[in-house]
Parts: C-alpha cells; sequence; structure tokens
C-alpha cells in the first residue's frame, strides 16, 4: 500500500463549495474515516464528519467516496486505487450541512406518513399471539437496517428527479415491507403504497440494493412484493371486474 494518498474533499455548505486536496500518511489497516480523522486532525480541524460507531452500525458516515454511496468506516484503503486522489463528497440526495454532513431529517419525517404497527387481538391463552417461524423470518432481513440512507442517496427518483414530497425512497419500502409482511399487522398500506408513497416511480434498477451495507435484498425482498400487492389490489382484471 502507498504511504501518502491524496483526498479530494468536498468543502462547504448549502451555499456553496469546492474540493480540497489533503495528503496524508496512509497505513495499512486503514479505512476511509480513519484518513478523514487524520485529516482533520493535522491539517483541517474544521472538517465536519458525521460518524460514531465506526463499525457498520450506526449509519453515520455515509458518503459518496469516488462517486458511490458508501460508508467511510467499511471501506478499506486496500480496496481502493491510491495512485488517484480519492474523492470524498457527502450525499447528493438530500441537503448539505456543511462538508461531508448532509440534512437526512426528511427522511424521519417521511417515515412519520407511513401507516405505523397495528396487531391483531392476541389468540393465545396467556394472552400473547402465535406466529409461523417462516412468517418471522420473512421480516428479519428488513430490520438489520441502520438507517444509513445510500439506498436513498443512490435512487435516482430522489437523487436526479427530487420527488421527496411524493416518494419514500427504497430505505421506507423496506420499512413499509416490515410492517406490512409482519404476520400480525393487520393495518391496510397497499393504497397508501400506490397513492401517497408513489412506488409506482420504483423501476427496480436494484441500484439501491447494491448499495446496501447490511445486504438487505431490498429489490427483490421488499419493494416487488409490495409492487404485487399494488397490482394484484388495482391491475388485476379480474378483482377489477368484480369490484365493479
Ligand atoms: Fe442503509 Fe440498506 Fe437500510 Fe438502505 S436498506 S438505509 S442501504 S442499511
Amino acid at each position: 500500500m502507498a504511504t501518502q494518498a491524496t483526498f479530494r474533499i468536498w468543502r462547504g455548505d448549502a451555499a456553496g463549495g469546492q474540493f480540497q486536496d489533503y495528503t496524508t500518511q496512509v497505513e495499512e489497516g486503514m479505512v476511509v474515516l480513519d484518513a478523514v480523522h487524520r485529516i482533520q486532525a493535522q491539517q483541517a480541524n474544521d472538517l465536519a464528519v458525521r460518524w460514531n460507531c465506526k463499525a457498520g452500525k450506526c449509519g453515520s458516515c455515509s458518503a459518496e467516496i469516488n462517486g458511490t454511496p458508501k460508508l467511510m468506516c467499511m471501506t478499506r484503503l486496500s480496496d481502493i486505487n491510491l495512485e488517484a486522489p480519492v474523492t470524498l463528497e457527502p450525499m447528493h440526495a438530500f441537503p448539505p450541512i456543511r462538508d461531508l454532513v448532509t440534512d437526512v431529517s426528511w427522511n424521519f419525517r417521511a417515515k412519520k406518513t407511513i401507516k405505523p404497527f397495528k396487531p391483531r387481538t392476541p389468540d393465545a391463552p396467556d394472552g400473547t399471539w402465535r406466529m409461523q417461524q417462516d412468517d418471522v423470518e420473512r421480516v428479519q432481513e428488513f430490520r438489520k437496517c441502520i438507517e444509513c440512507f445510500l439506498c436513498q442517496d443512490v435512487c435516482h427518483v430522489l437523487r436526479e428527479h427530487h420527488k421527496h414530497d411524493e416518494f419514500i425512497g427504497p430505505r421506507l419500502l423496506v420499512y413499509a415491507a416490515a410492517l406490512e409482511m409482519h404476520p400480525l399487522d393487520t393495518e391496510d398500506r397497499v393504497s397508501d403504497l400506490r397513492h401517497k408513497h408513489s412506488i409506482g416511480y420504483c423501476n427496480i434498477t436494484t441500484c439501491c440494493r447494491q448499495v446496501c451495507p447490511e445486504s438487505i435484498t431490498i429489490t427483490e425482498n421488499a419493494i416487488i412484493p409490495l409492487k404485487e400487492r399494488v397490482v394484484d389490489r388495482y391491475f388485476d382484471p379480474l378483482k377489477r371486474l368484480f369490484r365493479i
């Protein structure tokens, strides 16, 4: 591994900014976040970067590394070409606050528009529920989400078309799937998925699944089954016939 590497870091805020190059010492075993911390400590004390666990579990250090949404704490320098400057930018789908930090609060506001969990009445004599293990396991995958919002960042509907007022994005479709497929849930979110959350905007490019650090099968296991529910209700010709 090279002993010196250059990081081309976006510096600025909501009013605008520019890239600035920092060359620093790097060693075997370092991740991108280590290099950013070294630059922050030795050359740019005012460099803004959000991080917390440094173990890929808090979802805080999301950024774009050489143009790809990634967690800085989980991206090893040994996996990057250090012969050229490494570009670090804040996520593009959210408003910049400063340097590598973006305002992701829209995600939490949008989450509140999804109908909450509504469990059925307990069905066992002891006042608890019984569930099939298969049904329990189906939603477990969705609960691995660390809310890094990398999938939201890569989604072209949000990133390029800025449909934040209409479309909830892959992360929140995963959340909706966890509720919809929960074996105890009785709420009906199908109409909202079509009309309020605009699931139809997703054209299943699988970009979101490809950047997910938790390897959640976002498209195939969450979004497509939700789309099927919408299609069954609104576009199945037989069901439409009987509704009329
Ligand atoms: Fe991050 Fe994956 Fe959750 Fe999207 S689904 S917010 S990429 S962990």
